[in-house]
């Protein structure tokens, strides 16, 4: 079961996914991956908002090494390794002098629209930090042991080769996981672990159940506000939204429960975004 940790203040994770703009189309068509799809004008806006207002943005290594836990500490990580990563935000990155977290799909290197071996290399060199996103982004908590394994340890292996280092930093794919997922992760050699359960990470938190905050298409800019201020009510919002999901899962069970909310999804798309 979930437990909510609604600790005062530490430090937002941010997670990001897919960018474009109107000369680079992300090539993203399904509508449930269009949702985590923005624009980079607004990733733009979003880092200008942290750079002005004295946002201390940093990756997980230098809050290991430096410990700086203050409120107005923000890590941005972006999921899934696209490409838009390099062409979009790489340069508003630079722009503002900001590093992130990115955590790549293995099985997606090289493929259209995702990065090849060689950027995330080169992203690596530029001060990006790498980790680990799973082999094919199944949803972990829906496999087998011998599964979870494997797709831990071959992404690890994959990235390891990739980088000529070791990879101990792991996002889940989906943010779903259980017990038995953490513990093959911890046995797999991962020693820091992002999900996406809500909260701000606080210096007494676990290393290995991070909690980060999805920034998301219709997040908007007065939300992503509330967001790095940390504003109770957001994480109180999104605290019901993840307990009533696992209640709802738990009553229809998470076939289901993703069917349901699939039809949701285009049905209000349909009726409200469609154009
Ligand atoms: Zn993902």
């Amino acid at each position: 079961m979930r437990s909510f940790s609604f600790v005062t203040s530490g430090i937002v994770v941010l997670i990001y996914h897919f960018f474009e703009d109107e000369s680079h189309s992300s090539g993203i068509e399904k509508p449930d991956e269009k949702a985590y799809m923005i624009h980079i004008d607004s990733f733009r806006n979003q880092m200008k908002y942290l750079k002005e207002h004295d946002f201390q943005v940093i990756t997980l290594d230098e809050l290991s090494k430096n410990a700086v836990w203050t409120n107005r500490g923000v890590i941005i990580t972006i999921d899934d390794g696209h490409d838009s990563i390099y062409s979009l935000a790489l340069p508003v990155l630079n722009e503002f002098g900001f590093k992130a977290e990115l955590f790549i799909t293995t099985d997606w290197i090289d493929s259209p629209d995702y990065l090849s071996a060689a950027r995330i290399k080169e992203l690596s060199h530029k001060g990006m930090e790498i980790g680990s996103h799973a082999k094919s982004h199944k949803f972990l908590d829906d496999l087998d042991e011998s599964m979870i394994a494997v797709e831990l340890s071959e992404s690890k292996s994959k990235l390891s080769s990739i980088l000529g280092r070791t990879i101990e930093t792991l996002a889940i794919p989906g943010g779903k996981y259980n017990k038995r997922v953490l513990e093959i992760a911890k046995t797999s050699g991962y020693k820091r672990i992002f999900t996406s359960k809500c909260s701000v990470f606080g210096s007494n938190d676990n290393w290995c159940e991070i909690p980060r905050f999805t920034i998301m298409r219709d997040t908007s800019f007065d939300e992503f506000k509330k967001i790095v201020n940390q504003n109770p009510m957001v994480r109180w919002r999104k605290g019901m939204r993840d307990l009533l999901r696992e209640i709802l899962i738990g009553l229809f069970g998470k076939t289901l429960f993703y069917k349901i909310q699939k039809t949701r999804f285009l049905l209000t798309k349909h009726l409200f975004h469609h154009s």
